[in-house]
């Protein structure tokens, strides 16, 4: 059984506001995430997935047939728990680690907002590190690097509950406010010499 009180919000409501509405962040913590995790119990109770870790349910289901409603269900709750990480106000300066691997700070906003831009209905846009190698890339729906053994470093949700309340149809404006002013850049940096 997983509770929402397990994935509390690493900072308070009003914190992101302006580029973050209260509103926005209370629907998508606790609504959206909030009804995942609600689901995973659902789906997991009576099956071998339900002693399992939520890293141990997204590992085992993402190649079981019978068990893409539970992969779904179980990714989605890992990756907004990422996603809320990533957010604050404390430090919202790219670090040289970041900017070098994409060989300076413009070119990495650049391939950042062109593989958010290709990003068509709903996804998630990550940094991840791989074998060394930091990467930007986008998966679809649910999908999350670590069913695939791939560390995420940052994420940004691109599904419209993410952002429709602040900036409707204007997805670029939230992809440039999210590089710009809503990434706390210690959790990142923290998490990746984890
Ligand atoms: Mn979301």
């Amino acid at each position: 059984m997983f509770n929402l009180t397990d994935f509390p919000l690493p900072f308070r409501e009003t914190d992101l506001v302006p580029y973050m509405s209260v509103e926005t962040v209370r629907l998508h913590h606790d609504k959206h995430l909030a009804t995942y995790i609600a689901n995973l119990n659902k789906l997991i109770a009576d099956t071998r997935y339900a002693d399992m870790d939520l890293r141990e349910i997204i590992i085992n289901s993402v190649n079981d047939q019978n068990a893409q409603k539970i992969f779904n269900n179980a990714a989605q709750v890992f990756n907004h728990e990422f996603f809320f990480n990533c957010l604050g106000r404390g430090n919202n300066v790219i670090p040289d680690m970041i900017a070098d691997a994409f060989g300076g700070v413009a070119e990495f906003k650049e391939k950042f907002k062109s593989v958010a831009g290709d990003v068509f209905g709903s996804g998630w846009v990550w940094i991840t590190h791989n074998e060394n190698k930091f990467d930007i890339i986008s998966t679809k729906n649910a999908d999350t690097p670590i069913a695939y053994g791939i560390k995420p470093v940052l994420v940004l949700d691109l599904w419209e509950h993410a952002y429709y309340l602040d900036y409707q149809n204007r997805r670029s404006e939230f992809v440039d406010v999210f590089l710009e002013s809503l990434i706390d850049w210690t959790f990142v940096v923290d998490n990746l010499n984890m």
